[in-house]
């Protein structure tokens, strides 16, 4: 067994590891190809960085592209993306001709990695238009939503329906968020790489200098909410669920950890807004940290006596995986994936306003058995169902399944 996958055997133990060598055995040398809009920020970005490199230690020729565009285009897809969550908004025909161009000029850059590969897996809306730009495609083509599509704004849907609908299939996080399409959809929900810098343990100390360098007092309760700064997130709702709270436990710690991704352009608005709610109050500290933070966010979710992710929509969540992974209790938004990963009174607390994640906060601040005991659940939890090394299993499943048509069994032996 290599290096690296003696490490993942450390940490999920080796006969999940022998399990992915045996998928991967008569996968040796398959062309895969990933394909997204950001390399830095955000889940799908976090996913890939580490999946591509575990994919390419199992011997898959694996690859990773990203494909780039203009003010218009990711303004259409970041209405795609609030549309697809249910807001009632529609993209402007300027922006979808951005779309499409900005597809078709992605295409004549990628065209012989893609024609050429066994896999393609497209992720989201951003680039799915570049299926119906390579006609000559050799492999089999898989698109991987992200994205809760369980209540579409109609009109948008319908109109990424024919850029979609060609796949050999897709990936859905959550069977609720699918969407009938005219071929296989699979479920695998997304993951956290333990090894990572976002993930591994850390020192002590460097807790404690993180603690430092934002002036976080050790004595006093501390409570995050690491995310972009995205409505859907609701970062005010937390600054308002900390001022309930602080009522009764005075002196309570905020910290709102964010960034941008290069994909999403009203980030910069929703941080004024998260600015003006959170005033001049010291206790609230609204950080803004560089992309590759990683151990930074580490430390502050492992300082942390709970962490939130209050969202109003999500995906799947990996900073509530993040969060449990650290044996912390997480209080998420009763939404999307969060559902899957928070179980309520076991691993943290679902909530659907502010209000009851202030009831919870105050509850867990002031119980320190059951939030030591809810987190020694978390970090299980997620060893059981949330590592990297279940995911990348369930991809190399899949690709024998698209590979080989609807087998029932796939011999790894
Ligand atoms: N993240 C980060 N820096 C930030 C904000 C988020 O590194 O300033 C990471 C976070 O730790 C997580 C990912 O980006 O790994 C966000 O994934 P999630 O599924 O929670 O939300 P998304 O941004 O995909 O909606």
């Amino acid at each position: 067994m290599s290096e690296l996958l003696s490490k993942y055997a450390a940490v999920v133990g080796e006969d999940v590891v022998d399990q992915l060598l045996g998928l991967a055995r008569s996968l040796n040398g398959l062309k895969v190809v990933h394909v997204n809009s950001t390399r830095v920020g955000g889940g799908v970005a976090e996913i890939l960085t580490k999946m591509v490199p575990l994919m390419q230690e199992l011997g898959l020729d694996t690859d990773w592209e990203v494909i780039t565009g203009d003010e218009q285009f990711y303004a259409c897809t970041k209405t795609f993306h609030n549309a697809l969550q249910g807001n009632p908004v529609v993209p402007t025909r300027s922006q979808l001709d951005a779309y499409e161009a900005v597809n078709a000029a992605n295409a004549d850059e990628l065209r012989d990695t893609l024609r050429d590969a066994d896999i393609v897996v497209i992720h989201d809306p951003q680039p799915a238009p570049l299926l119906g730009q390579i006609p000559e495609r050799r492999g089999r083509w898989v698109w991987r939503c992200h994205i809760d599509l369980s209540r579409p704004h109609r009109p948008v849907w319908k109109y990424l329906y024919p850029h979609v609908s060609g796949y050999d299939g897709s990936i859905f996080s959550l069977s609720s968020f699918a969407r009938r399409l005219p071929h296989p959809c699979y479920l695998i929900p997304p993951s956290i790489d333990p090894l990572a810098d976002k993930n591994c343990d850390l020192p002590q100390e460097e807790i404690d200098a993180v603690r430092q360098q934002f002036n976080l007092d050790p004595d006093r309760f501390l409570v995050t909410q690491v995310s972009r700064f995205d409505r859907f997130k609701d970062p005010v709702g937390v600054i308002n669920a900390c001022k309930m709270v602080r009522r009764y436990v005075p002196g309570l710690q905020l910290v709102l950890a964010g960034g941008t991704a290069t994909d999403d352009p009203e980030g910069a608005e929703v941080l004024r807004e998260v600015q003006e709610a959170a005033g001049s109050d010291p206790d609230t500290r609204i950080l803004l940290l560089p992309a590759d933070a990683h151990r930074t966010i580490n430390a502050l979710q492992r300082a942390s006596d709970i962490v939130l992710q209050k969202s109003t929509r999500e995906g799947f969540g990996l900073t509530v995986t993040e969060g449990l992974w650290k044996g912390k209790p997480v209080i998420g938004g009763n939404v999307g994936g969060i559902r899957l990963q928070v179980h309520d009174h076991h691993t943290g607390f679902l909530v659907d306003t502010p209000e009851g994640a202030a009831v919870r906060m105050r509850y867990l601040l002031a119980h320190d058995h059951a939030r030591q005991r809810m987190g020694t659940r978390a970090r299980e939890f997620v060893r059981d169902n949330y590592l990297l090394t279940r995911h990348v299993t369930e991809y190399l499943a899949l690709f024998h399944t698209v590979l080989e048509g609807r087998s029932e069994r796939v011999e790894v032996a």
